[in-house]
């Protein structure tokens, strides 16, 4: 059929869909619709949204009936996701992200009539500033109402009662994303102050550099090391993300005291964030590490149950997704260490059961993110334990250098379940059996082909594994 016509159709089909679908539904994901083809009573439409297919599947009833009302036949209505279309909707979308931060940028232009805009403009823009990471989009639950709560306060109120505020906690749960909030909420509600937000990586990367620089001209070795420390110490609140990196980098760590002195004794207010807490820097200098303790500690811990699946119901939400609540509370259950990583999976399974037309439920989700049941909470001192106990030795006996039959056939037995059992690396494990990692591969390898020639072992290896996920 001729495309002006099809085009045709699909306009008198709007005017209908327009009144019979809800109008959220009907601008988000009906009217950038393209209409592509008339078959064998089939039409249609193409999208670039790769959720369109998922989230249409419930409207295709009225869709069709709205066909066959112009049409006069009956007609079938099909979503197809399109590769160009979707490309092209990104570059749209890249060009309204840029125009959403030069209105940002222009607001504060508005409000601020001193040189410092450069400065603000520059921070926006150099530094990386997420616009995703603010405090409106910051999930609060126990594991982080502290860290949230002294965060909103240093914004509120910079280099006036926690200085430094130190910011610590396991990766993926929230750190970088704080730390940036502070940073928009005083470019928002402070926009005179400078700020800068930097990595400790690129402080070091920054510091090289400024020294190699000095060594290409001998009169030039003062110029460099002047401006790199300009540039840290002439702003109002330094940000800088996983310290940690410093750690026995001797000349970073002095360049760092230095900054830090200097911005400390004028008011400036620090926030570092960091992997561990300060007392965990074995190789830092005390004179830093007390730097490091001297203002607030804030740990953010893994997040519990409760916050992961309001973390996910936000997601969802944001996202136009309809996520069921079982399928929610599963996939909270399974990522329970790192919310990156539950980030992660809920755009894996979204896009996957939309692109596929396959329903968001437990049984697609546990194929789509390859999760067995086995793996679930499972750790090797927890095979330690249960095989200790089956094979009646002790754990330390198993974690020794014991060599009697009973307990070395218990420990070969437990290093080969906690290989198989676990996502753990070789060096890991040796280091849960005080062992080194080639003895830990050697075990597990002598198991595997054990297995497969002694029964008695293949039956134990069975029981274990059953005992273990319970
Ligand atoms: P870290 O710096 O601690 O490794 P990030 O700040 O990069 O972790 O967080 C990882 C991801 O999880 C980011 O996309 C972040 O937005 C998200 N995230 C972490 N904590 C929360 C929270 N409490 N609410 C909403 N999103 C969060
Ligand atoms: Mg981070």
């Amino acid at each position: 059929m001729e495309d002006s016509l099809i085009k045709k159709i699909w306009d008198d089909v709007l005017v209908i869909l327009k009144d019979t679908i809800v109008a959220t539904t009907y601008e988000t994901w009906i009217v950038p619709l393209v209409p592509h083809s008339f078959e064998d009573n089939c039409f249609c439409a193409l999208s670039g949204q790769n959720l369109a297919v998922q989230i249409l599947q419930k409207n295709k009833k009225e869709i069709s009936k709205a066909l066959s009302q112009i049409t006069g036949q009956d007609v079938n209505f099909k979503v197809i996701y399109d590769e160009d279309l979707h490309k092209q909707l990104e570059k749209e979308k890249q060009k309204a992200k840029k125009e959403e931060e030069k209105e940002f940028i222009k607001n504060l232009e508005n409000r601020i009539t001193s040189s410092k805009y450069d400065g603000l403009k520059q921070m926006q823009s150099s530094c990386n500033l997420n616009l995703k990471y603010k405090f409106d989009n910051f999930v609060v639950g126990s594991n982080n109402k502290f860290a949230h709560a002294v965060a909103v306060a240093v914004a509120k109120d910079p280099g006036k009662q926690y200085n430094p505020l130190f910011i610590y906690g396991g990766s993926g749960l929230g750190k970088t994303h704080l730390l940036q909030a502070i940073g928009h909420d005083i470019l928002f509600n402070k926009p005179k102050l400078k700020v800068k937000y930097v990595k400790a990586e690129e402080f070091i990367n920054d510091l090289v550099n400024s020294l190699a620089k000095g060594m290409d001209k001998a009169g030039d070795k003062n110029k460099k090391m002047n401006e790199f420390r300009n540039k840290y110490r002439t702003v109002d609140v330094l940000l800088i993300d996983d310290i940690q990196l410093i750690e026995g980098k001797a000349r970073t760590e002095e360049e760092m005291f230095n900054t830090f002195e200097s911005l400390h004794n004028s008011g400036k207010q620090i926030v570092f964030t960091s992997d561990r807490s300060p007392d965990k820097f074995e190789n830092t200098p005390d004179r830093l590490k007390t730097r490091f303790q001297m203002g607030l500690l804030a740990d953010i811990q893994v997040p519990d149950i409760e916050t992961r699946m309001a973390i996910l119901t936000k997601l969802a939400n944001d996202n136009n997704i309809k996520m069921p609540s079982d399928v929610i509370e599963f996939l909270a259950s399974v990522y329970n260490k790192n919310i990156r990583e539950l980030e992660g999976a809920f755009n894996t399974v979204s896009a996957y059961t939309s692109i596929n037309e396959i329903p968001l439920n437990i049984d697609n989700v546990k194929k789509i993110i390859g999760y067995s049941e086995k793996r679930k909470n499972v750790t090797v001192e927890g095979i330690i334990d249960i095989v200790a106990s089956f094979y009646n030795v002790s754990v330390d006996d198993i974690k020794s250098t014991n060599r009697a039959a009973k307990t070395a056939f218990a420990r070969q037995t437990a290093i080969y379940l906690a290989k198989e059992m676990t996502n753990e690396s070789f060096p890991y494990i040796g280091s849960c059996f005080n062992r080194k990692h080639t003895t830990i591969m050697y075990s597990h390898q002598k198991v595997k082909t054990d297995i497969n020639i002694d029964k008695h072992l293949a039956d134990d290896i069975k029981a274990l594994t059953e005992k273990i996920n319970m």
